[in-house]
Order: structure tokens, then C-alpha cells, then sequence
């Protein structure tokens, strides 16, 4: 729409600014005087309050138009104009240097895409409804149960503890080991905080290593150069849905009478050897939270084989309760109780995860058409000997000096990606804690998240493609 359909002069009439409204069905009008200046704004809400108040339609526009007004300039960036929209302003005006009105911006949110949106469409809100309506909306409920036994069942392990999120489970799943003050536990450089933070908590000192160069995982052999007498455990991570080489690990654990606990949070669903992540640790932790594979809301899971772990461990999740003398209570324990709630969405997110991970590797093998045999743009290994990935966000490699331009294209578009994660040795809290690690600051800089969303479809897939490619 060209912008003199929004333009009235500033001695228009309410009447005459009304019939502008009307016929650009934009809701505003742009006021400007005799030399084409913008001085005022005016919406359909405000001509509405002047005729509620009284005015006739005959007064002129000036004196009641708003001079305050949201505009920008000419050259703007687009990221630079998005930012001036808000839930009241969706339409902005763009003028030169000299306030002429040039042009207008407007807001359209069927143009965002946003990186990952849950599905919901299953038996989720049934459940849910079901746990509200139950009255048993705490961590009491026949859903908890269901989803640890169901979840722990799927990963092929025989016990799940429901958490309030990942990172609880993490700090749950240390704690039942009895690490504490003195102890070390290895995790890799390329990873969400959690991970180190639950170590943190526990009085431990983490080491953080390197990764390998092709998986994005922790480096088991730059795990095992950081063992020393003090070493507890190590927190392999499947990070953004590539299972670590297990068997490297495993044997490593082994050999110096480690714990393994996997953080499994990106990577519901993957297998190593044809078995599922989560399988290999002597507790193995998941997240639930909105953007992971499936969902409670914020949530999160510890599973094991173990039985007195798993005991160990609803001890602790309950505030350190005895099980047999209610309100003694034996140990310094928690609250990282899960809600029936959220587990009635776990239970209904669970029983299409299958359907969820192939809607999932069918919108990553779109990806991988579209950058397929294009220089300068490298998707997620997918085939590793023993290693099933699944996709959670969908992950490719870009060289480092067009990433971040790729990144502010994609921005300037809605289009909502985001850059790796920066690794922890790049973090001022954690410097004390880090072994030699150059891979995974190389990585970092090159990785990019793309959007792996319910509401996308294939033409979007494809503008997010064109746009990368208009990059590189
Ligand atoms: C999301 C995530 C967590 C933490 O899970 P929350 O539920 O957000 O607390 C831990 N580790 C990794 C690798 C994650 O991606």
C-alpha cells in the first residue's frame, strides 16, 4: 500500500480524517502540514473518544492529533524499527532527515517464526483439564506416577523421579550419588549452564573439557586426560541431539571407577548402538522445559536402574523426609517435586513421541535438502556408526565470519535462530574449572540454531533457506 493513502493534512477535518481511516483500513492516519512534514498521528480509537466526548465532525484534525508519536527514520535497520512495535503501536511511520513522510512500517506476526514452539495437540489438554478438574494439582497424582513409569519405560530403564526441571534433576541425580566438597566431576566445555551449575551446587569442582570436533560432544579422550584421584564423575552431554561415543566412555568410566549421569536434555529419543540415551548412566537426567523434544512446561526427570538410588533419590526430591516416619526428616533434602499438572502433559506429550521425532527429522532432512551441496554451510553429522541423533534444534555450521550476519538477516526477518551456545571456558564464573578447550570455541562461533517449530511449514523452511544462502 503506498503511504499517501494514510496521509491527511493537519487542517483535515475529523470528519475527513475518519473517511481516510476508513478507506486505508489501516486504523491510523499520518498528519502532515503544507511542506509534506509529519507532525501527528491519529487511530480510529482516537477518533472514536472525540466523538464519544462531543466534538463535531467538522473540527479541525491539529488540535487533537497526537505530536507525540513513534516514528522512524530513513536507513533504519529492520531489527532497529521491530523494536519500536509494541502491543499498541503495530504501524509506524518512516521519514528523511527533514520529517518528510517517506514511507511506513507495519507489524505482521504471521511473519515471525519463532524457534521452537511445543506441540500441544494431542491428549494434553484433556490430561491436564483431567489433573485440574481431579483437584490434585500438586505433586500428588496418578499423572506423576504415570509419567515416571512411562518415561523411564521408553528409555528402557526401571525407574523414573519426576523434577520440577533439568537442572533440579541434575542437582537431585549428584546429591543421590553423595557428591560433595572435595570431589571432581568432568563435563564438556559446549553446553547449557545447567550442567556446571549442578555440580556447582553440590560443593564439587567441575572440570570443564573439550569437545570433539565432528560431534560437538565431549572428547572422551580429553576426558580422561582430566581424571585425576579426585574424580568422581563425568556428565556426558547429547548436545543438541547427538548422542556422546558412548562406548569410548563407558570404558573409560570403567577403568577408573567413575559415575556416569547423562544429561539427556536435548536428546529424548537418541540411541547409541541401538540403545536409547539415558540407558548408559547410573542416573540419567532430562529436561522437559517448552522448547526441548517433549514437554511438561518446566520439568524435568531423573531415570536409573538402581532401586536404592531411586529411592535415594524421591527422598531427597521430598525434603529429605523419612519414608517411614512422616515429618522426620533424615537428611537436608529439596523441594524438586514435578505437579500432577505438568505431568498430565508429560503423559499426553509422551504417547506421540515417536510422531513428534519423525516430524522432527522430516523437517531436518528439509534443511539438509536445501543446503545441500551449498559452500559454506554444514548441517549436524548424521551418520555416525553408532550413533542414532535425533533432532531437536536443528543445527548447522556456518563459516565464522558470515555467522553472525546470517544471524541479524534471519533477525531483521522475525525470524527468531540463535548462535550455539557460548562455551562455559568463555565465561568469567567459570575460568578456574577449564582444561585446554579450542574446539569448542571454534564450533561455538560457527553454530546456529535454526528454527525447529510446530507452526513452520515448508515455504518457510524455504525463505529461511533463500536467506542463508543470500549470505553465503
Ligand atoms: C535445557 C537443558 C538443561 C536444563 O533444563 P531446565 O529444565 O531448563 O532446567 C540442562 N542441560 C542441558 C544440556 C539443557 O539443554
Amino acid at each position: 500500500m503506498n503511504v499517501e493513502e494514510l496521509v491527511c493534512n493537519q487542517a483535515s477535518t475529523i470528519k475527513e480524517v475518519m473517511m481516510c481511516i476508513d478507506q486505508n483500513a489501516k486504523r491510523t492516519a499520518f498528519i502532515v502540514d503544507d511542506e509534506k512534514r509529519l507532525v501527528g498521528i491519529v487511530t480510529d480509537g482516537d477518533i472514536r473518544r472525540l466523538l464519544l466526548e462531543g466534538y463535531g465532525l467538522n473540527q479541525i484534525i491539529e488540535k487533537y492529533m497526537h505530536k507525540n508519536f513513534v516514528y522512524a527514520s530513513k536507513g533504519d535497520e529492520p531489527g532497529v524499527i521491530r523494536k519500536k512495535f509494541s502491543d499498541s503501536i503495530t504501524i509506524i511511520p518512516v521519514v528523511d532527515e527533514n520529517m518528510r513522510l517517506i514511507d511506513f512500517s507495519e507489524y505482521n506476526e504471521n511473519v515471525h517464526i519463532s524457534l521452537a514452539q511445543p506441540q500441544l495437540n494431542g491428549n494434553e489438554y484433556k490430561y491436564l483439564m483431567d489433573a485440574f478438574l481431579s483437584t490434585w494439582i500438586s505433586s500428588t497424582g496418578k499423572y506423576v506416577t504415570q509419567f515416571e513409569q512411562k518415561f523411564a519405560e521408553y528409555c528402557g530403564v526401571s525407574y523414573g523421579v519426576a523434577t520440577s526441571n533439568g537442572t533440579t534433576a541434575l542437582h537431585l541425580a549428584l546429591a543421590a550419588l553423595g557428591i560433595g566438597a572435595g570431589d571432581e566431576v568432568i563435563v564438556p566445555d559446549l553446553t547449557f549452564a545447567a550442567t556446571i551449575n549442578a555440580v556447582l551446587y553440590t560443593g564439587a569442582t567441575p572440570v570443564i573439557v573439550d569437545i570433539e570436533e565432528d560431534s560437538w560432544c565431549i572428547d572422551p579422550e580429553q576426558m580422561q586426560k582430566a581424571i585425576t584421584p579426585h574424580t568422581k564423575a563425568v556428565i556426558p552431554v547429547h548436545i543438541y541431539g547427538q548422542p556422546c561415543d558412548m562406548g569410548r566412555i563407558i570404558q573409560i568410566a570403567q577403568e577408573h571407577q567413575l559415575y556416569i549421569v547423562e544429561d539427556c536434555a536435548e536428546a529424548h529419543g537418541a540411541e547409541w548402538d541401538h540403545r536409547k540415551v539415558g540407558s548408559f548412566g547410573v542416573i540419567s537426567c532430562f529436561s522437559f522445559f517448552g522448547n526441548k523434544v517433549i514437554t511438561t512446561g518446566e520439568g524435568g526427570m531423573c531415570i536409573t536402574d538402581r532401586k536404592d538410588l531411586n529411592d535415594k533419590m524421591r527422598m531427597l526430591r521430598d525434603h529429605g523426609m523419612s519414608r517411614e516416619k512422616k515429618y522426620y526428616h533424615e537428611v537436608i533434602g529439596f523441594n524438586y517435586r514435578m505437579t500432577n499438572m505438568q505431568a498430565a502433559v508429560g503423559v499426553a506429550q509422551l504417547e506421540r513421541i515417536d510422531q513428534i521425532l519423525d516430524w522432527r527429522l522430516a523437517l531436518e532432512d528439509k534443511y539438509r535438502d536445501l543446503f545441500a551441496g551449498v559452500a559454506g554451510i554444514q548441517m549436524q553429522k548424521n551418520d555416525f556408526a553408532n550413533r542414532k541423533k535425533i533432532a531437536w534444534l536443528v543445527s548447522v555450521l556456518i563459516k565464522e565470519e558470515k555467522r553472525d550476519r546470517v544471524l541479524q538477516l534471519l533477525k531483521d526477518n522475525q525470524i527468531d535462530a540463535r548462535a550455539f551456545f557460548i562455551p562455559l571456558s568463555e565465561m568469567e564464573i567459570y575460568k578456574d574449572y577449564v582444561k585446554d578447550c579450542t574446539i569448542s570455541k571454534k564450533m561455538s562461533k560457527m553454530g546456529v540454531n535454526l528454527p525447529t517449530t510446530s507452526e513452520i511449514d515448508e515455504q518457510k523452511v524455504k525463505k529461511i533457506g533463500a536467506l542463508i544462502r543470500s549470505i553465503l
